[in-house]
């Protein structure tokens, strides 16, 4: 079978749904071309739910200024169409004298990322709002907040259809190739093999995505960056919620630190923690429970004896070794790669989910109005 359509998305997980949802606006025809049974089985699903404010991320780097301007776009597009989530705030403490220093620097960092709505506490005034926990010093993002991941991705879905894309499942981009006149020809691995055509390819493969651009014959094998993969466990909590809110230690190098997160009916779970594996593994070892307990009596020391229960994993698509500053996200255009026609989404880490909108609203612009010399920060696309 051959088919050709304009906007190929590899990969309906939030990021490749919400671009598809943008194109599809956009009055481009697209196809979404999924590997798996079901949207968003992979990362977009093993997540902490959280929409996050844009605290932790260096100024001006493409995670802060997607994860404000996506956390904003998140809550009103998430009203307008009844998707729940829940801004509800939450706490960073600083458990011990020498954690108030890095308090001081997220803090610092936030608003010069302009979150401006930050408020210190000290133990006492933390106490106040959450009496469970235990901290030296803490401070309150009111506009984090919570958010059904699922539900937000069957709205991108069914928005990106209603305007005439279509979402294949059980299809697997095997190969590629960049065609000599433009565009590009892929080969579908699935129920049954077939041959695809298109004019613009956007690969939104999470995990995979730098695998995938290894596979398209023409991508320049420089511009697509090493793979590592870091997974993080969760516990859930049996029995009555600790914190009406999320409760997050100081920040460590590859994560955001073994946090207290409550879902959107109330059940509270902790994690992730971080571990660098070789390959996709979503094994929980029941065993880093012991990791568990000591960092979470930290800053909630009546913790039960037993009252955690191997949860789930989710895996960091990371693009830097353990040993190297944290890599920005990388939305490659023509720019990067000389490929006119095709982006590579590498490295959409946490806040991905957060930015889900903001990214693909500049990936809309930069496959609607390419040009080859275009600055990394095209110009966004029009809110439809
Ligand atoms: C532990 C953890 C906690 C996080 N917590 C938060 C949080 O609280 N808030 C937040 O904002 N962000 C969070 N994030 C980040 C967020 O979850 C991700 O940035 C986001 O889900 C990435 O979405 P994606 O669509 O890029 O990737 P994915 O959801 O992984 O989707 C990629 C899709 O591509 C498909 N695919 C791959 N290869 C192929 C192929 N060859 N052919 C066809 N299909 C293919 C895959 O099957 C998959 O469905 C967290 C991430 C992790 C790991």
């Amino acid at each position: 079978m051959r088919e050709s359509v304009e906007c190929v998305v590899i990969g309906a997980g939030v990021i490749g749904l919400a671009v598809a949802r943008v194109l599809a606006l956009s009055g481009r025809s697209v196809l979404v071309v999924e590997k798996e049974r079901h949207i968003g089985a992979h990362t977009s699903s093993r997540n902490s739910e959280i929409v996050h404010a844009g605290l932790y991320y260096p100024t001006n780097s493409l995670k802060a200024q997607f994860c404000i301007a996506g956390r904003r776009r998140l809550y009103e597009y998430c009203a307008a169409r009844g998707v729940a989530t829940k801004r509800i705030g939450k706490l960073v403490v600083a458990t011990d004298e020498s954690e108030v220093s890095m308090l001081a620097k997220v803090m610092a960092r936030a608003r010069a990322n302009g979150v401006d709505d930050l408020e210190l506490l000290d133990a006492a005034a933390a106490k106040a709002m959450e009496p469970e926990v235990f901290c030296v010093a803490a401070f309150h993002s009111p506009s984090t907040g919570l958010i059904d991941s699922h539900a937000l991705m069957l709205s991108l879905q069914g928005e990106a259809e209603a305007h005439g894309a279509m979402v294949a499942l059980r299809c697997e981009v095997a190969s590629g190739r960049v065609r000599d006149g433009g565009g590009f020809t892929l080969t579908i691995a699935g129920d049954e093999t077939m041959t695809l055509e298109c004019e613009a390819l956007i690969n939104a493969g999470g995990l995979y995505a730098p695998g995938v651009a290894r596979r398209i014959e023409g991508v320049p094998p420089a511009s697509i960056p090493h793979d590592y993969f870091c997974r993080g466990v969760y516990f859930t909590l049996s029995g009555r919620a600790p914190f009406r809110r999320p409760v997050y230690p100081v920040p460590e190098h590859a994560g955001l630190g073994i946090h207290y997160t409550p879902d959107l009916a109330g059940q509270g779970r902790f994690g992730p923690d971080t571990e660098w594996i070789d390959a996709i593994d979503y094994t929980v070892d029941p065993q880093r429970g012991a990791r568990f307990y000591a960092a979470i009596r930290k800053y909630w020391p009546a913790l039960p004896d037993g009252a955690l229960q191997p949860g789930y994993a989710g895996i960091r698509p990371k693009i830097s070794a353990p040993d190297e500053p944290a890599a920005d996200f990388r939305v490659d255009g023509p720019e990067r790669h000389g490929v006119p026609g095709l982006v590579n989404l590498f490295g959409i880490e946490s806040p991905g989910l957060t930015s889900a909108l903001a990214i693909a609203d500049f990936v809309g612009a930069l496959v609607n109005e390419p040009t080859p010399a275009s600055p990394v920060r095209a110009r966004p696309a029009p809110r439809p």
